[in-house]
């Protein structure tokens, strides 16, 4: 199995080739074709697995594909929400990483540092938000944030997410999202309370599992 074979657009595999991957993990090789095409997603899969680039990858490829590459200010396009600011600092890093030689933008906040700078850069607009819960809704109630335009969202690690007390945060900003959406939802585990969560936010998942 090669990344060819997956229906990743050119710049994508580039991308992927400067990292040294010969071939995509099982995550990887599951998921992608099914994000594509546009199904919501749940996947179970821990860290280790290639997880990241199972999502990010054909997440990239689908903000090209859904035309207007230019956010409009303040507006969202792709929101992925993780637990830590370690995890959320790694997603980036791989969106910036695959997504290298596309135009796309894409920008990070977590919590624990000063909120002014990452308010100018929200205020222009950005692709790929990638973000913890709490500081995300520090800039929902400041205005700085719009997430009224999200086509795609991201829930990275769900199970550590409602572990860490987050459930009342994620739904808020839930809440703020347009219905139609493509949800795609990643966790080690699937407890009762990530079932609750994904019967209501995913339509017709797919079930992927490693
Ligand atoms: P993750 O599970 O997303 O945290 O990824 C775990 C590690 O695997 C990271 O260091 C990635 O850079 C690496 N990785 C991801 N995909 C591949 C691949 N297809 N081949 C080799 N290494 C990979």
């Amino acid at each position: 199995m090669s990344f060819d074979s997956l229906g990743l657009r050119a710049e994508l595999i580039t991308a992927v080739s400067k990292k040294g991957y010969t071939e995509p993990t099982s995550i990887q090789a599951q998921s992608i074709p099914l994000i594509l095409e546009g199904r919501d997603l749940m996947g179970g899969a821990q860290t280790g697995t290639g997880k990241t680039a199972s999502f990010t990858l054909p997440v990239l490829q689908r903000l090209m594909e859904s035309g207007d590459a230019k956010p409009k200010a303040g507006k969202v396009r792709a929101l992925v929400l993780t637990p830590t600011r370690e995890l959320a600092a790694q997603v980036a890093e791989s969106v910036r990483d695959y997504g290298q030689h596309l135009p796309l933008s894409s920008f990070v906040i977590f919590g624990g540092v000063n909120i002014n700078p990452q308010k100018q850069k929200l205020r222009k607009g950005v692709d790929i938000l990638v973000a913890t819960p709490g500081r995300l809704l520090d800039h929902v109630s400041q205005n700085t944030v719009d997430l009224s335009s999200v086509e795609i969202l991201v829930l990275d690690e769900a199970d550590r997410m409602l572990d860490m007390g987050f459930i009342r945060d994620i739904r808020k900003v839930l809440a703020l999202l347009p219905q139609q959406k493509q949800t795609l939802l990643f966790s080690a585990t699937f407890s009762n309370e990530i079932k609750k969560l994904t019967s209501s936010l995913l339509h017709n998942p797919a079930l992927v599992e490693v």
